[in-house]
């Protein structure tokens, strides 16, 4: 039946930045498809972790900074060695910072691009290696943002990162479709998260904001979850390279 193909029983999700905010929300669905869910946050994903207790769904952290390259086999081997198998990755992690562009810093470009877009393709990179190697397939979902179709203001960095994302994930899809893993990304609009705090604190900016956006609201955590399981299930096994806009119809205005 139908709504069979969107279990994910057996199957497990690793979600970076999986303490809070939208990594929180996805991972929190994944556990409640199925999945046995790994978090990887660069502190405790223990909030995350007592939200998949609660309705006795199952997951493990993983400590890990994603500015540092050692991380992608820190978070591959971590996953491994609690539950001898990955089937799904969410590239969730992200950094923002918000500059003029005259004034932003090489510090903080590279600090941006590392994460946002370096770490986003190593960590594919190790997982797709792993999955060839179960021959089961895979999947990767990629978060982009808005700024993956518009420039944005004042976050240069943050929108050439989220521009390359899409890209990327296009890119990957066409080389490992053939293999069955499917690469998508999900582009979420503005949501009420850590992310989007400067900007909501300036109620002249977040009332322009919620004026344009159709669904009259900000996003959130649980706006995600019915994507993510989508992506991450057999539900979208012939879905390739796509971003989807969770977005309240911003993009459609
Ligand atoms: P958030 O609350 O700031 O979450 C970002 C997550 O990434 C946090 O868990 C953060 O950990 C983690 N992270 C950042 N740098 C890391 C590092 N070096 N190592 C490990 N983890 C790291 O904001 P969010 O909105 O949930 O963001 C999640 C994703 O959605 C990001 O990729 C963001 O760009 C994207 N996004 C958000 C929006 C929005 O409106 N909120 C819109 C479009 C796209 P800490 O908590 O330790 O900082």
């Amino acid at each position: 039946m139908v709504l069979d193909l969107f279990k994910l029983d057996g199957k497990v999700a690793v979600v970076t930045g999986a303490n809070t905010g939208l990594g929180q929300g996805m991972a929190v669905a994944l556990a409640q498809a199925g999945a046995k869910v790994v978090l990887v946050g660069r502190r405790s994903c223990d909030e995350t972790a007592g939200k998949i207790a609660a309705f006795g769904g199952e997951c493990t952290q993983v400590l890990a900074d994603l500015s540092l390259k050692e991380s992608v086999q820190a978070v591959l081997s971590g996953a491994l060695s609690a539950y001898g198998r990955v089937d799904i990755l969410v590239n969730n992690a992200g950094i923002i910072k918000r500059c003029d562009a005259i004034d932003v810093s090489e510090q903080d470009w590279d600090a941006v691009i590392n994460v946002n877009l370096k770490m986003v393709f190593l960590l594919s990179q190790a997982f797709a290696r792993q999955f060839e190697k179960q021959n089961e397939g895979g999947k990767i979902i990629n978060v982009c943002s808005m700024l993956s179709f518009q420039g944005g203001i004042r976050v240069p960095a943050y929108t050439a990162s989220k521009s390359a994302v899409m890209g990327l994930t296009k890119a990957l899809a066409n080389e490992w479709a053939p293999k069955g893993i499917q690469v998508n990304a999900i582009a979420p609009g503005y949501m009420a998260t850590n992310n989007t705090s400067q900007l909501r604190d300036d109620a002249d900016r977040s009332e322009a904001i919620i004026e344009r956006i159709p669904a009259g609201r900000w996003g959130t955590p649980e706006d995600m979850q019915g994507t993510v399981v989508y992506l991450a299930s057999k539900a979208s096994d012939y879905v390739n390279g796509y971003t989807v806009a969770v977005d309240g119809g911003w993009l459609a205005r």
